[in-house]
């Protein structure tokens, strides 16, 4: 009995795991749900996948997404995309993981490429800084940040009007707004869309490129050296959304300017987690690099940097409905899941109590819940296939060649016993030997880039303080 109250107490416990993606690892008792090689590789859809030794590759005949081993860096397609966790393990070696998140978030608003009617949307522009706050600064040609977000702004503003969207801003002249100001004015004119527009700065005098920042998903740090995790914060009812956004946007200044390509990161800046809205924050380039700031400073760059983020809004209008009945989608199948599963703990909490027909009911729910939820039993047991063949490069030695098949997964993992359910948790329980314990860990960013001053501005809360 005792062990069977210890096993109950296991379940209950995870049943206290969302298995949405709206909630994961440090919100939901520090455990994040991770995915196999396999069951990204199916729901992303790739034919073909590849192992390097340090990186995996999937493609199929229109994309290409390769992730790093221990590195949040990774490339979709071409552009560069900051995970919310790094991914581990080795695909040869069948361990390799990564964070389900980050596969939603791919899978639902990166990757889809189909798009409908361009949706008719309110954008609001935020220029940076104003009035007292000059932000950074270049002394050599000499320009405050505030003047060249206002410039800017004003520039997009036109590409979107040019496009047929309704554009506003927080400001349109020198005047100082704290934060709170900014992500208020949004919810007050009913944006749709808000965007908020900076020029970055750091202590490496060579540092160069675009960054586009959007709210890391609760629970997890942002790309910040030291970033820590936070809850749940008004920004992340978006997170798909904010996504799309960042992503479509991002991908636009890449391939149409000439910029150096930072990367899609994720920080958690007043204006992104209070603004109710899709929100991103653009940095478009550094004040502390002379070369940089000239090239910023041009009329020509600046209406082709407009035009890019203007074509990148574009693209988000005509793919949000999808998105929308995508993520719609997706919370109802998450919480019929969750609830056929809440439903079946509370029965076996009390089995004595419930009478013997309910409990039969109740085990037919655990098993349609077993069968319906974990994307991964459904995936496995729909598609019993052997791994995808690896092209492993360099050559390892024939010993050590031996690519083994997936955990065989036989049809006892759906027909088990209710008191032999697995956890709902990921498709680590398809694997047969244990996984390592990873956490979501801050710290795994590189970038050299000190953006202190940045975060100050946004972290300390001076300014939405009454
Ligand atoms: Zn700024």
């Amino acid at each position: 009995m005792l062990k069977g109250y210890r096993s109950l107490l296991f379940y209950a416990a995870s049943a206290l795991l969302p298995v949405t993606a709206d909630c994961v690892s440090a919100d939901c008792g520090g455990s994040a749900a991770w995915r196999s090689l396999q069951h990204v590789q199916n729901a992303i859809g790739a034919t073909n996948c590849s192992w390097d030794g340090d990186a995996v590759a999937f493609t199929n005949s229109r994309q290409t997404v390769r992730f790093y081993h221990s590195r949040r860096k990774a490339d979709i397609n071409g552009v560069t995309v900051w995970l919310n966790a790094p991914p581990y393990g080795s695909a040869p070696k069948g361990d390799w993981r990564m964070a389900g998140i980050d596969l939603d978030l791919l899978h639902l608003a990166v990757l889809p490429e189909t798009e409908g009617p361009k949706k008719s949307l309110h954008v609001m522009l935020d220029p940076g800084h104003g009035g007292s706050d000059n932000g950074a600064r270049s002394l050599d040609p000499p320009v405050n940040e505030k003047d060249l977000t206002l410039e800017l702004s004003r520039k997009i503003g036109a590409a979107l009007k040019d496009l047929g969207f309704k554009v506003s801003y927080t400001r349109t002249d020198d005047s100082t707004l704290t934060l709170d100001e900014r992500s208020r004015l949004a919810r007050k004119k009913k944006a749709d869309l808000f965007i908020s527009v900076h020029a970055n700065h750091a202590g490496n005098k060579s540092a160069q490129g675009i960054e586009t920042y959007v709210l890391p998903p609760s629970g997890y740090p942002g790309t910040a050296e030291g970033s820590r995790a936070r809850g749940w914060q008004i920004g992340n009812r978006n997170d798909y959304h904010n996504t799309l956004l960042g992503f479509s946007i991002h991908r636009e200044l890449t391939v149409l300017t000439d910029a150096i390509d930072r990367g899609l990161k994720r920080q958690s800046f007043f204006v992104l987690r209070e603004t109710s809205c899709p929100a991103v924050l653009l940095e478009f380039g550094f004040l502390s690099n002379t070369e940089e700031t000239l090239r910023m400073l041009d009329p020509d760059w600046q209406i082709q940097s407009a035009a890019a983020v203007a074509a990148g809004i574009s693209s988000y209008a005509k793919k949000v409905d999808i998105l929308d009945q995508s993520v719609a989608l997706k919370r109802a199948k998450d919480a019929e899941a969750n609830e056929r599963w809440r439903k079946y703990l509370a029965e076996r909490a009390a089995p004595q109590e419930a009478p013997e027909q309910t409990n039969s009911a109740s085990r037919q729910d655990a098993e349609l819940a077993a069968e319906s939820e974990p994307e991964t039993l459904t995936m496995v047991v729909s598609n019993p296939k052997p791994m995808p063949s690896f092209a492993v490069v360099p050559e390892p030695s024939p010993a050590k060649m031996h690519i083994t098949a997936p955990p065989p997964v036989s049809a006892n993992i759906i027909k088990t016993t209710p008191a032999e359910l697995p956890p709902r948790l990921a498709d680590d329980e398809l694997s047969s030997s244990p996984l390592p314990k990873v956490t979501i860990i801050t710290g795994t960013n590189t970038a050299p880039v000190q953006i202190d001053a940045l975060l100050d501005f946004y972290e300390t809360g001076k300014a939405q303080n009454p």
